[in-house]
């Protein structure tokens, strides 16, 4: 039977061969948006912006063209777009935008995956997300501060790049030679960085649960031609019995997986 399963391990590997996984290519994704998000607001074309809501200077830049305030009535027409766009992506591919480039996905595992697990070792990997580090060790916690100071100093960029697209970098960085008078433009930066760091280092997941409003409204996008990233008993092997709260793991290791059949491909990483 050890030898039935190994093979078919072995053959799954060959299988596998050369095949980039998606959990390497969300990487590149995320850098991709986070590059983007970041470069995008230095970039202008005759004197405009890609995106601009500058509420001093009364101007909506946007693809490279100017509006004055008497033409904001477009606005609205671009959020109806924005939001039949989101839409029409949860249709047709569920919560792609969950895991490929929402600010939240990409500050977690940055936070979480980067500096908490990789940089200083307070995870000792990632396979389970759900498993909480050893916080009685002092070592841990005193890793854990640390991980919260990095991420201030990430979060108070990234709350200025946020408002990089309501004041423009080249007057940002001359406002804030001057803060006695930009005080709101300071003011909103640090409550968006402070927020950063309740949300990502105490919310966490509990944010897209309880607190995000597109996850309110996803599942009645979906229809049974929706991409969807879910557990495939089929390929994977049956590791649930059981409704609702009856409803218990009966597996909890790869080899009792295989046991059930060796084509089985759940790897019981919990994650
Ligand atoms: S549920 Fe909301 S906050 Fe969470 S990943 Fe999706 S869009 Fe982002």
């Amino acid at each position: 039977m050890a030898k039935r399963i190994f093979m078919a391990t072995a053959a799954k590997k060959d299988y596998l061969k050369g095949l980039v996984p998606y959990r390497i290519k969300r990487y590149w994704a995320y850098i991709a948006a986070t590059v983007v998000a970041l470069v995008l607001p230095w970039i202008k074309v005759g004197d405009n912006h890609f995106f601009l809501l500058n509420f001093d200077h009364k101007q909506l830049h946007f693809m490279f063209v100017r509006f004055d305030m008497q033409e904001l009535y477009i606005m609205p027409f671009l959020l109806m777009l924005l939001f039949l766009g989101i839409f029409a992506l949860t249709a047709f591919a569920g919560r792609a935008w969950c895991g490929w480039a929402c600010p939240q996905t990409i500050f977690r595992v940055l936070y979480r995956d980067f500096l908490e697990t990789k940089l200083l070792g307070i995870r000792k990997n990632i396979k389970n997300k759900q498993k909480e580090p050893d916080w009685s060790k002092t070592e841990n916690k005193v890793k854990e501060g640390i991980a919260i100071l990095i991420w201030s100093a990430l979060a108070l960029v990234a709350a200025a790049d946020f408002m990089w697209y309501f004041v423009p970098p080249e007057d940002f960085f001359k406002y804030l030679q001057n803060p006695a008078e930009h005080t709101v433009m300071i003011g909103f930066v640090l409550g968006v960085a402070a927020f950063l760091v309740a949300d990502v280092v105490f919310i966490k997941e509990s944010f897209c649960v309880y607190i995000c409003p597109y996850s309110r409204v996803q599942s009645v996008l979906f229809d049974e031609d929706t991409l969807m990233a879910v557990y495939d008993p089929i390929r994977g092997g049956k590791i649930y019995e059981g409704h609702g709260e009856e409803k218990h793991k009966i597996v909890n290791k790869q080899k009792d997986v295989l046991a059930q059949n060796p084509d089985n491909e759940c790897t019981a990483c919990e994650s």
